[in-house]
């Protein structure tokens, strides 16, 4: 059993709330742990401490700052053993999966070693006579990282990284779900080299996220997470004059046109729709195969696949695809909207409703599921499902399969498996989802391209990571200046005549 209180001024702090959350271990439904729940005062207190050291660290060049994104990067490989196992211990995910967590946050890291490049602004000479004009980015002050349990080194690094190389002091809450390794990045920051009070972590629930987006000295909040909590955090972050990019849930679809290699769709399905127990805001959650025949081959070649996949603790070994989802509240939720798709009519072609894994009864698993025939009217298509759960909604043409995917409300990601060009082209053109795989299934966008989805999958108009993150977490002024070139005559100053 251990404890997790809040890190701020570069010191661990016990909660003095009273109040707290239990860590439970996903693979055994046993508490590991207890993280204290912030309260406001709490909240304000890291916030004026994060305040008063923030001007130093904004006046240091970037360069400098980019060193310490430097150092973080080669502490992130070095503790990534480390990370990957208490990651697993809370998140329930496979080892390699939370490597990848960690890799993918590491990546954006190394992207901010290069802050100075994105930091430089612009310059026009002789705008007009004697007239320069000159545009520079400046740091907001103290901003809010706001994060879900699914990553929980990844989405930090990406939220707080940027920030940080933009000269801010960075306010982090984690998801009570799984605190251990936000806080573990947040003592790498400081051997990095951040000096203290710049990266605080609050641990906490509702009551430190509503003292975030309250709090006058917050400028700027990051935000992801569900869609209604997005959308809460936005409006409030916004009322109370704040910038915000809030990014929110999403239902992503793969379309498999007639052409497709089926055995790659088949393969791709199974590792976007199944990996990390499908608790991924780019997981593949509907298959749109276009035309019967195309369905029942895929059908045919998913069902052995799923079948095979091995569900068990991350400590299970090498060949372990997915571990327990994150609660019991969790899995008593994707059970119910199961039974909801069973109940509304679609087929059920793999069945694992009363999985059970020997030696943790009382674990979160959840085996794999696969629906047929499902229609846009039903729950299982409409919700996030957020679990081991392939939906197969079937489409009679290409334009239909399009069309189902333009109209769900969510927009995070979306993939098209064909070999034809002209209408991968087509697809990616006319599509309104911010994030496309064209025969690639999860197209999560590298650390210098941005990442962000459309309708109702984030709120705020800049995405995350890439020159985006850049401008969200700087301000713009621009100096227009005038040294006139001219001349003195007895003690009068005379501008020279331009030509
Ligand atoms: P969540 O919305 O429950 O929680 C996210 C954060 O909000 C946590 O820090 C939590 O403490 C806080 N929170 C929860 N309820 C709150 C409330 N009422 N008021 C204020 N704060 C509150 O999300 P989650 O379950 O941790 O994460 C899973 C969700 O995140 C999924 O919907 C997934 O699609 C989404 N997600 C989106 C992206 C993206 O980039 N679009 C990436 C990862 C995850």
């Amino acid at each position: 059993m251990y404890e997790i209180g809040h890190y701020v001024n570069g010191v661990h702090q016990p909660g003095a709330s009273g109040r707290v959350a239990d860590i439970m271990n996903p693979a055994t439904g046993e508490v590991q742990g207890k993280v204290a729940l912030a309260s406001t005062a709490e909240v304000d207190d890291a916030i004026a401490k994060a305040a008063a050291a923030q001007p130093a660290w904004a006046a240091m060049n970037p360069q400098r700052r980019g060193r310490v994104m430097m150092a973080m990067v080669h502490l992130l490989n070095r503790d990534m053993d480390k990370l990957a196992e208490a990651l697993s211990r809370e998140h329930g995910k496979t080892l390699p999966d939370a490597k990848g967590d960690v890799q993918r946050g590491l990546e954006v890291i190394e992207y901010c070693i290069g802050a100075a490049e994105m930091l430089k602004g612009e310059y026009t000479d002789a705008a007009g006579p004697g007239i320069d004009m000159y545009s520079m980015r400046q740091s907001l002050g103290v901003t809010a990282a706001i994060a879900p349990f699914n990553f929980p080194a990844m989405i930090p690094l990406w939220q707080v990284g940027p920030s940080l190389a933009c000269g801010n002091a960075v306010i982090m809450k984690p998801s009570e779900r799984d605190p251990s390794v936000p806080m573990m990045l947040a003592e790498l920051f400081l051997e990095a080299g951040l000096p203290e009070g710049i990266l605080q972590v609050v641990n906490g629930d509702k009551e430190a996220v509503d003292a975030l987006l309250d709090n006058e000295d917050i400028q700027a909040v990051g935000f992801v997470g569900s869609t209604p909590i997005a959308r809460y955090i936005y409006s409030r972050a916004t009322a109370n004059d704040k910038r915000a990019q809030c990014f929110g849930g999403a239902k992503n679809h793969m379309i498999v046109m007639p052409d497709a290699d089926m055995d790659q769709a088949a393969d791709a399905l199974v590792g976007a729709g199944f990996g990390a127990a499908g608790e991924r805001c780019m997981a593949i959650s509907v298959a749109v195969p276009v035309g019967d025949e195309t369905a029942d081959r895929l059908i045919e070649k998913l069902v052995p696949r799923i079948e095979k996949l091995r569900v068990a603790p991350y400590t299970g070994g090498n060949d372990v695809d997915y571990g327990p989802v994150v609660t019991a509240a969790a899995k008593e939720n994707i059970l119910r909207l199961i039974n909801s798709g069973v109940d509304q009519g679609a087929d059920l072609v793999v069945d694992n409703r009363d999985f059970k894994l020997q030696g943790y009864e009382d674990g979160y698993f959840v085996g794999p599921h696969l629906f047929d025939k499902v229609t846009t009217d039903m729950d299982i298509y409409k919700t996030e499902i957020f679990g081991p759960v392939l939906s197969t909604v079937r489409a009679q043409s290409y334009e239909e399969a399009i069309g189902m995917a333009m109209d769900h409300e969510y927009g995070n990601g979306v993939a098209i498996f064909t070999r034809d060009g002209d209408t991968a082209r087509d697809f990616a053109s006319r599509i309104n989802v911010g994030m496309v795989g064209i025969n690639v299934p999860i197209p999560v966008p590298l650390a210098y391209h941005t990442f962000g989805g459309w309708k109702k999958s984030a709120f705020g108009d800049l995405n995350q990571h890439g020159p985006d993150a850049f401008k969200f977490f700087t301000r713009t002024k621009t100096v227009t200046s005038r040294w006139p070139s001219g001349i003195r005559e007895g003690g009068e100053f005379h501008f020279k005549a331009i030509d």
